[in-house]
């Protein structure tokens, strides 16, 4: 989904009100009703909400949703990215947006600039953001289907990409650092690198190959495991040849049942890398979890005590075995039905759909932004 900002410095206070309502009324309402909207936003009279109510719906902040108890509201990925902007403008940690310089599986990146000019990255987290080939894995995922769902997920994703980016910056790892975080966006240190995959010259391979595998065996020895050590996650700065490591979500503890399985996995992705492109062979074996790991910090542990807790990382982890699954599923179905696929960017529709009473009961992460002033500087695009 692209980020349009076009509207966001002709929001009123009063749309941004409202739509903040929506996005509080959706934390124990997946269509939040209208008289619930404009209870919460406190705005007297009707007529002034249904305004701002018409006018979100029609730059697609909000989607109209019918169902079968009621008629009411959700917030759709483009009203949420409104809301983390606006958030970061009166941190004023974003002043403007700039380029998209990436689109992930399941992020979109873009340089914004800060107040005084300096530039940042700012990741959007976008879960639930895949297509389903066969029919069987739509239907399965139709079942869960729930847009407030991946919202959630996103935004569990991007706290625990933030909060490890912190400790891991801490503890001397080379990571962007990270600057800023609401919602489902994290803000973060710009690169000046590109990453390995498109470095065009590396000038001493067996270097740069020792330094990732001691980076391996670091966090590990920190009681993590990155888990997607790959050439796309590490840059590396084209002048001094260091790397920077990033993409923290799929990050697992030293004690998870697949963290041998894991740890080997970057490891090789690494070592087939040096090989295809730099024809580059180490003589030493390894590095091995049993043998060369001493884990003597946890920052895993520091972590779920402060910033993300083990059950969000449980239920982050749960969707991550879901979408994998479904992708087995995909690669075991191929042919079926091709167009039968569901684009999951096709989001902030407004489809109708059954409000079941369970959808309702779903958790939504305490927002830090409740009590945020309603005024403050829009940003500028
Ligand atoms: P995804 O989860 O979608 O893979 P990443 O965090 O890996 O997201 O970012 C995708 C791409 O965006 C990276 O491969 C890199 O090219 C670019 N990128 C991400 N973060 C930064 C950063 N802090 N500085 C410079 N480039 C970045
Ligand atoms: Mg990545």
């Amino acid at each position: 989904m692209k980020l349009d900002t076009t509207h966001l410095r002709y929001l009123s206070n009063e749309d941004w009100r409202v739509l903040t309502a929506v996005e509080m009324g959706s934390r124990n309402h997946e269509v939040v009703p209208t008289p619930l909207i404009a209870q919460i936003s406190g705005m007297r009279g009707g007529s002034g909400v249904q305004r701002s109510i018409s006018t979100l719906a029609k730059i697609g902040l909000i989607g109209k949703v019918k169902n079968a108890h009621y008629d009411g509201y959700r917030l759709t990925y483009g009203g949420v990215d409104y809301l983390a902007l606006n958030t970061f403008s009166k941190r004023k940690t974003v002043y403007s947006v700039g380029n998209q310089i990436g689109v992930g599986k399941e992020s979109d990146i873009y340089v914004v600039a800060g107040e005084t000019g300096v530039q940042h990255v700012l990741k959007i987290h976008r879960l639930g953001r895949i297509s389903f080939r066969s029919v069987k894995a739509n239907r399965d995922y139709l079942r869960n289907r729930n847009s407030g769902s991946w919202m959630y997920m996103s935004r569990l994703a991007a706290t625990k990409e933030f909060e490890f980016m912190k400790v891991l910056r801490e503890n001397g790892f080379p990571v962007p650092e990270p600057l800023d975080q609401s919602r489902h966006c994290i803000l973060m240190e710009l690169i000046d690198a590109h990453p390995l995959r498109s470095v065009t010259e590396i000038v001493n391979p067996a270097k740069l190959y020792a330094e990732l595998m001691e980076l391996i065996v670091k966090f590990a020895n920190h009681g993590l495991i990155h888990g997607d050590f790959n050439e796309f996650n590490i840059l590396v700065y084209e002048k001094s040849q260091k790397p920077i490591v990033i993409d923290f979500p799929q990050m697992i503890s030293v004690d998870h049942a697949n963290a041998e399985e894991q740890f080997d996995r970057d490891v090789n992705c690494i070592k087939r890398f040096f090989e295809r492109k730099f024809g580059f062979k180490s003589d030493q074996p390894g590095p091995f979890f049993t043998k060369d790991v001493n884990t003597t910090k946890r920052l895993d542990a520091e972590v779920m005590a402060s910033g993300f807790s083990k059950k969000q990382w449980k239920e982050l982890e749960k969707y991550r075995l879901q979408v994998l699954a479904n992708e087995k599923d995909d690669e075991g179905e191929e042919g079926e039905s091709a167009e039968q696929a569901v684009d999951e960017n096709a989001e902030g529709d407004s489809e109708e759909e059954d409000d079941s009473e369970e959808e309702e009961e779903e958790e939504q992460l305490v927002q830090e932004e409740e009590e945020e002033e309603e005024e403050g500087e829009i940003i500028g695009t």
